[in-house]
């Protein structure tokens, strides 16, 4: 079919201020918070599933790519259109369609903002728990696609531990529903399947997520350290006593003067390194928790630690950790997050490689990570105008992933592969394990046309 024609055939499907196709259109949807491009051929913002899967039929009939798309905030080229076709933008599609709270759930569009359905919650008492930084801009269905996690996620898992089903479009156009809100659903679990698919298997219109209560109490701690040894032993070391806090953040010096310079959160300029403590739960023993983990960091020679004294203080600590990437921007004009995990025990030594690997090549690496879960975070800054710049700084990304793997770990804690990590798949996956997800991806998408190059390396 003739572009024009294609173009005019969606916008009957899904009228015609909501067909993007000029230049500029294209190239606005041309890349996400990675560093790749490419252009689609046409964007599309459907406003029902079944506009969705009127959109998708037709590609299917015309053997286009078509690609979902939230916020365009993942790290690893997820929403890139590299093989050109149809993005499918989901902004329109932000309904929340069911709060359940005897059941505790709420099922809702794909579009809808992780924190405005965080928001609303909370009023009502009840928390979605995972809590990506990007909260404010991201969607629950990129949220679904990356299995995205957050410094909450360590005491309360990943998305995927929250969705309790799905609405999803099939390659031709049609629509199944997997899951629901029974705790065990007969036949093969798909919703756990679709989650952290990247969209490569299919197109979620609708999402069914588990709720919990919110809890009674909330303490959070800011542990100031000298070295970064001393605060990663601090980590294993509360886990091992037993204590899972809500969250166990680490920033280190660079992102910490980053921060400071731009949120004014009141973090120590001169400290090598701090953890953000946070306990939740009953009121009731909290104190004598925050008092065994004061204990541990003292273990560990911290420096001090700051208890926050009422909300304000706690949103300042938090502003800054989430405000973390933003700020490293007024280092240097471009960053590549790397997203490695590895064993917690392993955090001091897997550190100080990775600075060992930023001096190497000559470029600076912040770290702000999930330390809790061992997900790394390096921030490798550089110009992404300097070409050389940009080839050393993938030789960088590709050395930490592999000190990740050597160390037990493996190549992403929450950013997806993407594009990005094609390469490293291999690092974690036979030929035999990456055979079997080619075959998986064929039975859901046999002509390669859902989100095509992403996650799986060609043959
Ligand atoms: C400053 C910053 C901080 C971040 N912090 C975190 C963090 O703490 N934790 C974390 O996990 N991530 C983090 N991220 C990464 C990113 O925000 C998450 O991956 C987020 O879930 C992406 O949401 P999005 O709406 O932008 O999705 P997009 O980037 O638009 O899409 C992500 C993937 O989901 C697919 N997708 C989108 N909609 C659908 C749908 N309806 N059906 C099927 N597939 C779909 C896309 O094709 C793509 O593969 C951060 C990013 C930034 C820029």
């Amino acid at each position: 079919m003739e572009k024009q024609m294609l173009i005019n055939r969606l916008k009957e499907v899904v009228g015609s201020d909501y067909v993007l196709h000029s230049d500029m259109d294209r190239t606005l949807y041309s890349y996400d918070a990675s560093l790749m491009k490419g252009k689609p051929d046409v964007v599309v913002i459907p406003n029902s599933t079944e506009e969705v899967s009127k959109v998708v039929r037709l590609a299917y009939q015309e053997k286009i790519p078509v690609i979902g798309r939230g916020s365009g905030t993942n790290l690893s080229g997820g929403t890139v259109a590299v093989k050109g076709g149809i993005v499918i933008h989901f902004s329109r599609m932000k309904r929340i369609l069911e709060i359940d709270l005897p059941n505790r759930t709420v099922t809702v569009e794909p579009g809808i903002i992780t924190l405005d359905l965080q928001n609303l919650l909370l009023k009502q008492g009840f928390v979605y728990a995972p809590d990506p930084a990007s909260q404010k801009v991201s969607t629950l269905g990129g949220n679904f696609g990356e299995n995205s996690g957050g410094p909450h996620c360590l005491k309360y898992g990943v998305t995927t531990n929250h969705v309790l089903g799905a609405e999803l479009v099939l390659y031709d156009g049609s629509v199944v529903w997997t899951g629901g809100k029974s705790q065990d659903n007969p036949g093969y679990d798909l919703t756990g399947l679709l989650v952290g698919s990247e969209g490569t298997l299919g197109i979620v219109t609708k999402i069914m997520l588990k709720l919990i209560p919110s809890p009674e109490a909330v303490k959070t701690m800011l542990a100031i350290y000298d070295s970064i040894t001393d605060a990663s032993n601090t980590v294993s070391a509360i886990i091992a006593e037993g204590i899972v806090p809500a969250t166990l953040e680490m920033m280190d010096n660079l992102v910490l003067k980053a921060v400071e310079e731009s949120v004014h959160a009141g973090y120590p300029v001169d400290a090598a390194a701090v953890l953000i403590i946070e306990l939740d739960g009953m009121a009731d023993g909290m104190d004598r928790q925050a008092e065994k983990i004061m204990e541990i960091c003292r273990r560990y020679k911290v420096r001090e630690i700051r208890l926050a004294k009422s909300d304000a203080e706690r949103a300042d600590l938090w502003a800054g950790r989430k405000g973390a990437f933003g700020a490293v921007s007024r280092l240097r004009p471009s960053y590549l997050v790397c997203d490695g995990t590895v064993p917690r025990t392993k955090l001091p030594e897997v550190l100080s490689q990775v600075l060992e690997v930023g001096k190497k090549y000559n470029l600076p690496i912040g770290n702000v990570f999930h330390a809790g879960d061992g997900n790394l975070h390096p921030l490798i800054l550089f110009d992404e105008r300097n070409q050389e710049e940009l080839e050393r700084v993938h030789k960088v990304a590709a050395e930490i992933l592999k000190i990740c793997t050597d160390a037990g770990g493996t190549i992403s804690g929450e950013h997806g592969i993407g594009t990005e990590k094609l390469k490293e798949m291999s690092l974690i996956f036979s030929e035999t394990d990456l055979d079997f997800m080619r075959q998986i991806k064929k039975a859901f998408d046999p002509y390669d046309l859902w989100n095509p190059g992403k996650v799986i390396p060609p043959i």
